[in-house]
């Protein structure tokens, strides 16, 4: 919003002016098309009306395919400001347990952990785990 020498208060795009006296705070509402350059992304601008600093425009509504957040499948119709994506289908990425796939559906980041009881290779696994850590305790405290 700019405020001339005489108090007059122009609108982004210039069409509209509202007279001195212009009471502090007044927002003008200017009934042509937003002038602001095109999104990011390239797409046509959605056609909206002329608004004031700070306001960003609208998101990008421009309907669009994406990779889903797991990255296996384009998904279409997604709307180009919409940041997450869901093909819906289960991850099945192999987890660190090295026996069972994700079981989350369509997710953005790492797998959580396995939650699955896990047959007997995780069990000997932790019991290997758990003996070294015993194992290190006890030589530690006889060091103590
Ligand atoms: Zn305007
Ligand atoms: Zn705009
Ligand atoms: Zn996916
Ligand atoms: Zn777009
Ligand atoms: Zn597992
Ligand atoms: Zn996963």
């Amino acid at each position: 919003m700019f405020i001339s020498y005489d108090l007059q208060v122009i609108c982004h795009c210039g069409h509209t002016v509202s007279e001195p006296p212009v009471p502090c705070g007044t927002e003008i509402k200017c009934a042509y098309p937003c002038v602001r350059p095109r999104p990011p992304c390239g797409h046509p601008r959605t056609p909206h009306l002329c608004h004031e600093d700070p306001t960003p425009c609208p998101p990008c509504v421009y309907l669009t395919e994406k990779l889903c957040a797991c990255g296996k499948t384009m998904v279409g119709n997604i709307r180009c400001s919409q940041e997450k994506v869901s093909c819906g289908k289960v991850c099945g990425c192999p987890l660190g347990c090295g026996f069972h796939p994700c079981e989350q559906l369509c997710h953005a980041g790492a797998c959580a952990p396995c939650t699955t009881i896990c047959g007997k290779p995780r069990k000997l696994w932790y019991v290997i785990v758990l003996s070294l850590t015993r194992r290190n305790f006890r030589t530690k405290s006889r060091h103590v």
